[in-house]
């Protein structure tokens, strides 16, 4: 089946919510999801929206842009630090007119806490800069958000599983993708398409990020000739709860929790002095994994304890009531009266497909556009998080970028014609999933895909060095060749989440290979990248963006600088 819109938009996310809403002030804009839309990754954000808003404290958005590179450890494209940090507090009161019932302080004001690694002048201690809604924070902005597309008519297609991007005339003119319930095809021919597809999570065995974070959107990009940008750049959250990995949120700490190692100590003031427990993620990760390395984890276990026991019953249940509801749901704990046990979990992708300011896919190294293709969200790469991102930059650059991109494909709708439909548009979705269906091999999904999150997992997480990094490589390659045998046991149309599956890991695969060939190029230690063989930041060698693209001939490896215009690279201490 063939729909005509003038933007197409693959997510249904606060990226693409955001960027559907304002597009759709002059354009006839569709929203895909492969989920059911209200359920996309971005209504679990819980614990806040950063914005300079100084509604508790004296705060300015150019201490908010400086935490943003010193967090990102100086990999962060400054002028878009810049634009994030100034462009936040108009987001922020744009999204509380949309109706968003931000959590107040006794003036009326949306309330603000403290958040991993902000902080006011310029480093100094911690600022309260994180708005929030409790700790539902992602919920309440993703409904208002979408009650807002429905008043102006976006449609939301749920349940559509995108697997290509269509071209003609030299630009991208639309996607394919098939029905899951139907496993009818359908193409959606547009002048535009945003790709708003969320992270990569579930490449690692222990995730915070939802089953559907399968990275098809990178694989998307990359398929059809665009470089992925700083892959090697994933981020551990350190408190995920042990083994599950699901998260607990940020906010915890911020709210006055504490890590303790197993001999009771609140480590962190050894690793950040000034910051502690709100230090930035990849340094607490890399912490807790230094104590359970030295043999301080809990009883010698592989977890520490993050201690919110004497924040009291009324704190936890007014500021932190998701989370001690997940606590006591999955490990029967009551978090006002016993620690939670804790160890880093895969949580956020700094890199993905490289954008500029309004969205743009660029093509290549030297910033060419690909025409009618735009990326916003977690899959993009703007550059505004570098090595590292700080905790509740996330949403904000959502909002910030998927606005400056809405507003960009409205004027881009404008100004173009419908290229042609490509012919064949559908018979490549059908040759994508006949090929599956119909194939006789017998290697099974479920293990290869456990065999790739083992790898990922033990070989290039927080920490890393050449043989390992290596050695998973070698290990993907083979998992590549084997997923080619991949066979189905389940062979029809009609809700075939089997194939949804296998078209997934599919993708996955490429990704983890982007990820660990990355990760062996950067002969440094920078933001959330650790290499044990190459402890130092070297910015003589290695202040350059990477870039990874598919060729015939292999994976090709371009570099691109680094803008940096205020603050110049430091020592990264807190
Ligand atoms: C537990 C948790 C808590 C977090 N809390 C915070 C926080 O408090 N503050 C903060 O700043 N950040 C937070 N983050 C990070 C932040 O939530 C995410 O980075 C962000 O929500 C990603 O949004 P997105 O719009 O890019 O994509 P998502 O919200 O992940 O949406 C992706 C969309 O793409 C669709 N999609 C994907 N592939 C396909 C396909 N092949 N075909 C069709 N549709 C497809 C999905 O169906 C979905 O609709 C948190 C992350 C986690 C894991």
């Amino acid at each position: 089946m063939i729909h005509q819109y003038d933007a197409v938009i693959v997510g249904a996310g606060i990226a693409g919510l955001t960027a559907a809403l304002q597009a759709s002030q002059t354009c006839h804009v569709a929203v895909l999801s492969k989920i059911y839309a209200p359920r996309a990754h971005s209504g679990s954000a819980q614990g806040g929206i950063s914005a300079a808003l100084g509604n508790e404290e004296e705060d300015h958005w150019e201490w908010h842009m400086y935490d943003t590179v010193k967090g990102g450890d100086y990999l962060t494209d400054q002028d878009i630090a810049q634009i994030l940090a100034r462009e936040a507090p108009q987001r922020l009161i744009e999204l509380e007119h949309l109706g968003v019932p931000f959590s107040r302080n006794t003036q009326g004001k949306i309330e603000q806490r403290r958040f991993g690694g902000h902080t006011r002048n310029f480093g100094e201690a911690p600022v309260r800069r994180a708005c929030y809604a409790s700790d539902r924070t992602g919920r309440v902005i993703m409904d208002a958000l979408y009650d807002h597309c429905m008043v102006r008519g976006v449609e939301i297609f749920d349940e559509v599983f995108i697997t290509s991007l269509l071209r003609s005339e030299g630009k991208v003119c639309g996607v394919a993708g098939y029905k899951l319930a139907t496993g009818e095809p359908m193409i959606f021919h547009a002048k535009a398409v945003l790709l708003a597809t969320g992270g990569c999570g579930r490449i690692f065995k222990t995730t915070s990020m939802a089953f559907a974070a399968t990275g098809d959107g990178f694989a998307l990009a990359y398929d059809a000739g665009v470089p992925l940008e700083d892959m090697e750049f994933v981020q551990f959250h350190p408190t995920g709860i042990h083994k599950l990995g699901i998260l607990v949120s940020e906010a915890a700490r911020a709210e006055g929790g504490i890590l303790r190692n197993g001999k009771g100590e609140a480590f962190m003031e050894r690793y950040a002095p000034t910051l502690k427990d709100l230090a930035p993620r990849d340094i607490i990760s890399r912490a807790i994994l230094t104590e359970i390395a030295e043999d301080r984890g809990i009883n010698g276990k592989d977890f520490v304890y993050l201690d919110l026991s004497h924040l009291g019953k009324a704190q936890l249940e007014q500021k932190l009531s998701e989370v001690t509801s997940f606590v006591q749901t999955y490990l029967g704990i009551d978090a006002s009266q016993s620690p939670i046990p804790v160890a880093p979990t895969c949580h956020y992708m700094m890199g993905g497909i490289p954008t500029d300011a309004v969205g743009h896919v660029l093509a290549d190294g030297k910033n060419q556009v690909l025409g009618g293709l735009y990326a916003a969200g977690e899959c993009a790469c703007v550059s505004v998080h570098g090595a590292n991102r700080l905790g509740t930059n996330s949403l904000i650059d959502l909002v910030v970028f998927g606005k400056r991109a809405g507003t960009d494909i409205a004027r881009y709708v404008a100004q173009n014609n419908l290229p042609s439909l490509p012919s064949g548009a559908e018979s490549a979705v059908k040759e994508k999933a006949q090929g599956l269906l119909e194939s006789q091999g017998n290697e099974r999904i479920s293990q290869i895909r456990a065999e790739m999150q083992k790898t990922m997992t033990q070989q290039c997480s927080v920490f890393r060095d050449r043989p390992n990094l290596e050695e998973a490589l070698c290990k993907i390659g083979e998992l590549k060749a084997r997923y080619a045998q991949v066979g189905l046991s389940f062979k029809g149309k009609r809700c075939n989440y089997e194939l949804e599956d296998a078209l997934e890991l599919g993708n996955m695969l490429k990704l983890a290979e982007a990820i660990a060939y990355s990760a062996l190029l950067r002969q440094e230690s920078r933001g959330a990248h650790f290499r044990n063989d190459y402890p130092q930041r070297n910015d003589h060698d290695w202040l350059k963006h990477t870039l990874l693209a598919q060729t015939p001939n292999g994976i090709q490896v371009d570099y691109k600088p680094v803008t940096v215009t205020r603050f110049k690279p430091r020592a990264r201490t807190y």
